[in-house]
């Protein structure tokens, strides 16, 4: 994934003021940074939840950036999990996991549900298979939502601060599933607060400051070296 010269605003408020960076297959980068410099904007023109104003994006060596691009295909592609879980609560879960596939991707029932609880089994929950939503826990939501993405077989995950919302006894389970994914391979983009994983799992550290890619480095080097005055300021504070 590359992403070249990226600006959004909104209106008169620019957000995103010139990005740019390259994510190799199979890394994985954490975003890190204040509250309000930009981080969910960032991710969500990754995956045309929106139109950056300006620059490119490349995923693959397909440009989602143009203006010809098929914006479902690229969402097909680009799996994404948010804060909030956004399942669909009237469906069980292994039915959560089985309905893009079978209405996008035109997958049979059989297909899916194959799919379906080999990613399930993966995040731990086959035998919440036929549970409603309601049902689970924020951890097992959050691990449900992160099947379904995977459901898609997208080539990129981006993930949104997906342990925020959770209870802090939480967070760990949804986290040794993201590095588990991790270890698979995956391509990942991870806006999170949890700077310890991001120290432990990520490959790269990128540091958003208004609008703004201040820093870019490994964790070793970010958490111990940092070279702006405002990653240091920041990370005196979360640390
Ligand atoms: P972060 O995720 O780092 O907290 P965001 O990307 O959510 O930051 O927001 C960056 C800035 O963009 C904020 O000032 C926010 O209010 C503004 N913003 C985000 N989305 C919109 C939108 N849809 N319309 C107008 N302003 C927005
Ligand atoms: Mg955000």
């Amino acid at each position: 994934m590359t992403v070249n010269q990226l600006y959004k605003s909104f209106g008169k408020l620019e957000v995103l003021k010139g990005i740019s960076t390259t994510v190799s297959k199979g890394e994985v980068i954490a975003i890190v940074g204040p509250s309000g410099s930009g981080k969910s904007t960032f991710l969500r023109c990754l995956n045309l939840l929106e139109t950056p104003t300006k620059g490119q994006v490349w995923i693959g060596n397909h440009e989602i950036t143009n203006p010809k691009v098929d914006i479902m295909n690229v969402r097909e592609n680009v799996g994404m999990v948010f804060q909030h879980f956004h399942l669909f609560p009237h469906k069980t879960v292994i039915e959560n996991i089985m309905y893009a596939p079978m209405t996008v991707k035109n997958q049979s029932k059989n297909e899916a549900e194959t799919v379906a609880k080999h990613l399930l089994s993966q995040v731990g929950l086959l035998e919440k298979a036929s549970e409603y939503p309601a049902k689970l826990s924020g951890g097992q939501k959050q691990r449900v939502a992160i099947a379904r993405a995977l459901a898609m077989a997208p080539e990129v995950m981006l993930f949104d601060e997906p342990t925020s919302a959770l209870d802090p006894e939480m967070v760990k389970e949804v986290l040794e599933v993201m590095k588990s994914l991790a270890n698979t391979g995956m391509t990942m983009a991870i806006v999170t607060h949890e700077m310890g994983f991001a120290r432990e799992v990520a490959d790269r550290v990128l540091f958003l400051d208004d609008g703004m890619l201040v820093e870019d480095s490994p964790p070793a080097e970010f958490f111990t070296a940092p070279k702006s005055q405002r990653a240091k300021e920041f990370l005196e504070k979360v640390l």
